[in-house]
């Protein structure tokens, strides 16, 4: 069942026609969550019926066919990754493509409601970082931002993630009105327990309820404001993604900036996206998407997969299309966030 990456692992990676190789897939393992993030989910969401989802073990062929074909960095997100029932398996799975070296990196990203029962797990399996999203310091706040979620859950988890060895990162969504005036503290927060932060723009994603340009921080905003009271050095790094990142000279910490909608990123562009039906996205910001589920199903030998795969690399857009637009209610790209994770 656990299949080995191939010896032809690296002699044939996966290039768009923009030369980009193909490094890093991120897998939404299953759309359901046990929080209602308001810019991410409506409170009534219609979740897909399980029988559409891909198995456990369907996940982990399909990855370590990505692995077999050049994938070094796989994160698991979602939805919540760690509501999917026996999610570690996964995990344990997935973990061997980092003991034979094929994979650098195996991560996730999580609400952090589930991670004090699993941090320790994790570690166990190879997990060296996670991406906890976190907008707001205030459990009250944070109880209206994400309907269901709890506070104190999720501060536990945060814990426990470091108590198992695991760095942690920060991602919060810039929140106009919401969380506008605690950036600095979230900086303070995060940088004083040893963890980056990233800001991300919300992005025109799915029908909520409200309006997603009631919504809006730019980030070049919050920058500007920003260095009225912190000195932000720029670092060259770069994660072939959407993320810009600087210095606070002040606290020492990591401050991340992910502007989705900026098309500054897309040229080194090295990701995909795979949701938990087997649909894979080649642009977050895009329609276009290839079923890898059927060819999956069709035989038990990867060869129509590996075709449907390089075919869809073969279609990878050169950039995306977002726009906010006051004068459009429609989100310019129909799924929810949590049907292609973050
Ligand atoms: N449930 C996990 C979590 O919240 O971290 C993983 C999935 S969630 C969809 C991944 C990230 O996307 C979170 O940091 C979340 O805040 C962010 N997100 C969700 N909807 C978004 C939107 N419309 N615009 C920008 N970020 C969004
Ligand atoms: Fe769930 Fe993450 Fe979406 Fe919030 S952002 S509703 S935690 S999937």
């Amino acid at each position: 069942m656990w299949g080995q990456p191939g010896p032809s692992a690296a002699a044939r990676p996966l290039v768009d026609p923009f030369r980009r190789a193909i490094t890093y897939l991120r897998v939404s393992v299953t759309d359901r969550c046990d929080f209602r993030c308001f810019y991410c989910m409506s409170e009534d969401m219609n979740f897909l019926p399980k029988r559409d989802l891909l198995t456990l073990e369907e996940l982990d062929r399909l990855c370590t066919v990505f692995v077999e074909r050049g994938v070094r960095k796989l994160r698991l997100t979602g939805g919540e990754p760690l509501v999917r029932r026996n999610i570690m398996t996964l995990f344990a799975g997935l973990s061997r493509h980092l003991e034979s070296g094929a994979l650098d990196e195996l991560t996730l990203t999580t609400n952090g409601s589930q991670l004090a029962r699993y941090a320790h797990e994790l570690a166990g399996h190879g997990v060296k970082r996670v991406n906890v999203s976190l907008d707001t310091l205030d459990p009250e706040k944070f109880r209206r931002i994400t309907r269901w979620g709890d506070f104190a859950k999720v501060m536990e988890g945060i814990d426990a993630a470091q108590a198992a060895g695991l760095r942690v990162k920060i991602n919060a969504v810039a929140l106009k009105d919401l969380n506008e005036t605690e950036i600095e503290a979230l900086i303070e927060w995060a940088h004083g327990r040893g963890m980056d932060l990233t800001l991300i723009e919300v992005m025109p994603l799915g029908e909520i309820e409200t309006q997603r340009a009631d919504q809006y921080l730019p980030l070049s905003l919050v920058r500007a404001r920003l260095m009225d009271r912190y000195t932000l050095e720029d670092l060259p790094e770069s994660t072939g993604g959407p993320a810009r990142y600087v210095r606070v000279k002040e606290t020492g910490g990591k401050l991340g900036f992910i502007t989705p909608l900026t098309h500054n990123f897309c040229e080194s562009c090295n990701r995909v996206r795979l949701t938990c039906t087997g649909k894979l996205y080649m642009c977050l910001g895009q329609e276009d998407a290839a079923d890898l589920r059927t060819p999956l199903r069709l035989s038990e030998a990867n060869d129509a997969v590996e075709q449907a795969i390089e075919e869809a690399i073969s279609r990878k857009p050169k950039g995306h299309d977002f726009v906010i637009d006051r004068r459009r209610s429609r989100p310019a790209v129909a799924r929810h966030m949590s049907v292609t994770g973050g």
